[in-house]
């Protein structure tokens, strides 16, 4: 079970919905989160950072270690993209708005099918495969291995 894990941007522009993999790092393990219209954003250091298509989350990897260390994962193996890439701690979805707008638009979609379901049927089919290509096509680091 992943608990739902919000976290406003240093800015207070927009939050960004995370998921942590069974929940072994907490929602603390992400120390800030930069949208891309946050101004004062630090320099950018790879030890503790990831970023991605304009964001940036700056991990408490300290606490990141200890934890992950509890589970048999070495200290050395523990970097910002070992935590975003295996899921222990990263965007619910493709990126971090990506669950807000993916209910947003299907609701849109679902009004469909009262009226007329085999338009419905092919709207989402073509609709999911469209956000999919969308995310490669803009760079979303999850969006790239698939
Ligand atoms: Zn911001």
């Amino acid at each position: 079970m992943c608990i739902e894990i919000k976290h406003k941007c240093v800015g207070g522009h927009q939050s960004a919905q995370f998921s942590n993999l069974d929940n072994l790092l907490p929602a603390a393990v992400i120390d800030k989160v930069y949208c891309p219209q946050c101004v004062e954003k630090p320099e950018f250091n790879g030890a503790t950072m990831l970023a991605d298509n304009g964001w940036v989350i700056e991990y408490d990897m300290e606490l990141a270690v200890y934890l992950l260390g509890k589970h048999g994962i070495e200290k050395e193996a523990v970097t910002p993209e070992f935590i975003f890439d295996n899921r222990y701690s990263t965007w619910q979805g493709m990126s971090p708005t990506d669950m807000e707008e993916s209910i947003r638009e299907r609701q849109d979609i679902i009004a469909l099918a009262k009226v007329d379901k085999a338009k419905y049927f092919a709207t989402m089919k073509s609709w999911s495969i469209d956000r999919m290509k969308a995310f490669t096509e803009a760079g979303w680091r999850k969006a790239q291995a698939a």
